[in-house]
């Protein structure tokens, strides 16, 4: 395999390189979709969908069809919006705060509202405008983050006024162990949904998020809610991740040296050099979301050789041990793979001790971005990647 990108490209600036697939991503959306023929497919694009540019991310599914969107914050909300068509309908994960009801009603923004509190603020503003106004409702089946507890949910079942004014959207809930498709919490959360929504037979429902839609039909329900297997992350683990990458990221060698002996690299001189070691230091650090605790662990690619992280993360380079690549294959200028076909998201994360969403959203803002297009070709089963 050849470089991915050129050196001039090099000298334009970036020594990091983040390119990201919208046509993989559009896929993704899609291949989730048809697993669920009947019900509709959301889209999770909260924190910036998961680092990779919540506008461009939001608007290749909108015209791959996706029509529902879930962000964490109002403001993300806010700022979706002015991007978005009107028929796509934002919500709000993390509820209704109080101030917050004016511009929510105002910008068509759906709260899901999680309280028995968050319903009476809503009911209230319904009533000062004079309308019914939109919400989802969220119960809590068992992962006791957010959403009505069971007391506050036959509250309601109770005292129905308690919802006049407002339109259910969906009711929904989410799954604490979804990617681990035989845990006993996912049945049990099962059985609580299905016992809630007993309450409220004629609204939709809206339940899996990744995990979810792959532990099977009775998970899918009117609308699928996923986020990471939209960004190629795998929806499930200990099992093959069926997604397509859509994150590819290569980084600049900033400068080669040959070490002897004994040798100690990079701060608190935490790796030794056993023999003469040839090293790469190159431009990216935990500033640019790659954890610390890759230190001594983790590694780059290139050409189908792994070259391990010698000594620590520094905020922004990482020493690699490119011995074990021909003399002068590796020059300031070359680019080595940190993800991509060689090393998976979820390889870079497990090095790290963490999971793939925490790399995504962990990407700084210093590598230079890459969309390609859903009708552009290179895509990541070529070995070249066009840098524009
Ligand atoms: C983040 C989130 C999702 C998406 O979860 P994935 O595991 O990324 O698919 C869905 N629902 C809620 C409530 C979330 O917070």
């Amino acid at each position: 395999m050849d470089m991915q990108i050129s050196r001039q490209q090099a000298a334009g600036g970036a020594s990091g390189h983040l390119t990201i697939d919208l046509g993989a991503l559009r896929d993704n959306y899609l291949a989730l979709a048809a697993m669920a023929p009947a019900s509709q497919t959301a889209a999770v694009v909260k924190a910036d969908a998961y680092g990779l540019g919540a506008d461009m991310v939001s608007q290749t599914l909108f015209d791959a069809g996706c029509r529902h969107f879930f962000v964490a914050h109002i403001d993300e909300a806010l700022a979706l919006r002015l991007r978005l068509p009107a028929q796509a309908r934002i919500f709000v994960l993390n509820g209704l705060q109080p101030g917050n009801e004016a511009s929510c009603a105002a910008m068509a923004i759906t709260p899901v509202l999680n309280s028995l509190e968050q319903i009476a603020q809503w009911a209230a503003h319904a009533k000062t405008l004079g309308r019914k106004l939109a919400a989802a409702v969220q119960i809590d089946t068992g992962m006791c983050r957010l959403g009505l507890s069971p007391e506050e949910q036959e509250t309601l079942t109770s005292q129905p006024q308690l919802l006049d004014g407002i339109d259910i959207a969906f009711i929904m809930s989410h799954l604490a162990c979804a990617d681990e498709p035989g845990h006993a919490c996912n049945t049990a959360q099962l059985s609580a949904m299905r016992q809630a929504t007993i309450a409220f037979p004629d609204v939709p429902v809206c339940f899996s998020n990744s995990g979810g839609i792959f532990l099977g039909r009775e998970y899918h329900n009117h609308l699928l809610r996923p986020g990471i297997a939209l960004y190629g992350g795998a929806p499930s683990l200990d099992r093959p991740n069926p997604m397509k990458p859509v994150v590819r990221l290569d980084l600049a060698v900033i400068q080669t040296r040959t070490v002897p002996a004994g040798s100690l690299v990079g701060y608190g001189g935490c790796f030794e050099a056993s023999g003469s070691t040839r090293l790469a230091t190159i431009a990216a650090g935990y500033a640019d979301g790659l954890p610390r605790s890759l230190s001594n662990r983790g590694a780059a690619w290139y050409d189908g050789v792994r070259l391990p992280i010698a000594g620590r993360v520094s905020m922004d380079s990482i020493i690699l041990d490119i011995s074990a690549l021909p003399e002068g294959t590796l020059t300031q200028g070359s680019f080595v793979q940190m993800i991509g076909p060689e090393q998976t998201l979820e390889d870079i994360a497990d090095d790290a001790g963490t999971i793939a969403y925490e790399i995504l959203t962990g990407f700084g803002r210093r590598y230079r971005r890459t969309y390609i297009q859903p009708d552009e070709t290179p895509a990541f089963a070529s070995t070249s990647v066009n840098h524009k």
